[in-house]
């Protein structure tokens, strides 16, 4: 393993504590150093666009908890709803107010939403998606893409993206076999793929879930059509729509990927059926959904005959943090994150271009991703064609330099509201000795 530099003993010491209680000592794969080398830094604190780890160091924060920060750490509207919430107590177990309103706030937002429900985890929300579909088609087959990442469920864990990308797992051990044989998947951005699979099974598929634009092989945006040539192919067939929307959703637009996608004219071949949200609706606390269709959603128990709960849905705490989240996502934050997006995407390019690095950057709303190669990257073989060591040097030169950054090649960067000039100032200042490390 390549020694680096600048070393980090408290984090270090964290780290051993961790691997004699956790797997890898961290409680989500990702979080691990494991595809860049070095030790994960431990972070003691967050406030605005900068993160504080255990030796006192601060970094400009580019993951912002893999998406959810949107407003920046501690946000002050999001504590006091938060210490509010907290002090009228912390679980009912009943219904409360909270959650009823951020249930409208999400279906005011997203027009095809006409009702939701309320889950702890983006994966909750796929698993029960998905459920919810085989409940109404009546059929067990579920169509995915090689690339997206909805979650560690069991039927789509198949050639998925983000931590199963970074350490290169086709796909899980634990897996029954007669679980992924209920799985199909396709290419992304390759419509015939889709034509010829529904053409040959379409009647058994429940339904098609995609991510609306994906994060998690890097950021590659549907090409142009392709969604509504989703919409079209799965109509024709019976099947459900599912726009996986945890990553995307009230990030890329008030009404997330939908919003930028299908503008003021919808669909012109109709909305998805069901959406799943998570990350920027619980505010960095746990709080996801999915909805759609009411005629779908009615399958739902207590009402219908699909069975789906969780003790903490819903939390009162999650809740106040969501919604105090979403009434600061106005018109202004989405322009802000797009002038963050912009500076630093043009750094990028400038930099690595200037040191002589095959490189393209993608962009999806404010989300973007470098890839260390040539050309346009439009399915999960593209981005797995780069050169993921000079991602490493970057990454460890940007880590030095004070720069935190996903520590894989295949995720989204994240820009908040809190990220002013001064902080993107010191990114683009790290760049250049970052784009020189990936060029060695
Ligand atoms: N779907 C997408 C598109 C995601 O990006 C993620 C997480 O990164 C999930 C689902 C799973 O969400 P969670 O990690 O909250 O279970």
């Amino acid at each position: 393993m390549t020694a680096y530099p600048f070393d980090a003993p408290a984090s270090q010491a964290l780290l051993e504590r961790a691997l004699a209680v956790t797997p890898g000592g961290v409680n989500s794969p990702v979080r691990a150093f494991r595809a860049v080398g070095g030790t994960p830094r431990f972070m003691v604190s967050g406030h605005g666009p900068y993160l504080t780890d255990a030796d006192g160091r601060e970094y400009v924060d580019l993951v912002c908890s893999w998406g959810p920060m949107i407003l920046g750490h501690g946000h002050p509207a999001v504590q006091q709803a938060v210490a509010a919430a907290a002090a009228k107590g912390f679980s009912f177990g009943t219904p409360s107010e909270n959650e009823v309103a951020l249930g409208e706030e999400i279906v005011r937002r997203v027009a095809p939403v006409e009702q939701v429900r309320l889950v702890s985890s983006g994966t909750e929300a796929t698993m029960s998606a998905i459920r919810l579909a085989r409940g109404y088609t009546g059929r067990s087959i579920v169509v995915k893409f090689a690339g997206c990442y909805h979650g560690h469920v069991d039927s789509l864990l198949a050639q998925a993206g983000s931590g199963v990308a970074t350490f290169a797992l086709p796909d899980s051990a634990g897996v029954p076999k007669e679980m992924a044989a209920e799985t199909i998947v396709l290419p992304f951005n390759d419509l015939d793929a889709v034509e010829a699979a529904f053409a040959e099974r379409g009647s058994e598929i429940a339904a098609l879930i995609t991510e609306a634009s994906p994060g998690n092989m890097g950021v590659v945006p549907p090409a142009p059509g392709f969604t509504e040539g989703l919409r079209r192919i799965t109509a024709a067939h019976g099947a459900l729509l599912i726009s996986d929307e945890v990553m995307t959703g009230f990030r890329c637009s008030e009404a997330g990927w939908f919003g930028l996608e299908a503008g003021e004219q919808g669909y012109a071949a109709g909305a998805p059926d069901l959406f799943t949200f998570g990350k920027v609706m619980g505010g960095g606390f746990p709080a996801a959904a999915f909805g759609g269709r009411a005629d779908v959603m009615a399958l739902l128990a207590p009402v219908g005959p699909v069975y789906q709960a969780g003790t903490l849905s819903g939390n009162p705490v999650a809740t106040a943090a969501g919604l105090a989240t979403l009434q600061q996502c106005t018109p202004d934050l989405y322009a802000r994150l797009g002038e963050v997006a912009d500076a630093l995407t043009a750094g990028l390019d400038e930099h690595l271009s200037a040191a002589g690095v095959p490189h393209v950057v993608q962009r999806a709303g404010s989300m973007f991703s470098v890839f260390f190669r040539d050309g346009q990257v439009r399915d999960y073989d593209e981005a797995r064609a780069q050169h993921v060591p000079a991602f490493a040097a970057f990454f460890h030169s940007m880590l030095s330099q004070g720069v935190y950054l996903p520590p894989s090649a295949f995720e989204s960067w994240f820009v908040s509201g809190a990220h002013d000039d001064v902080a993107v100032d010191r990114v683009l200042a790290a760049i250049p000795a970052a784009a020189s490390a990936a060029a060695e």
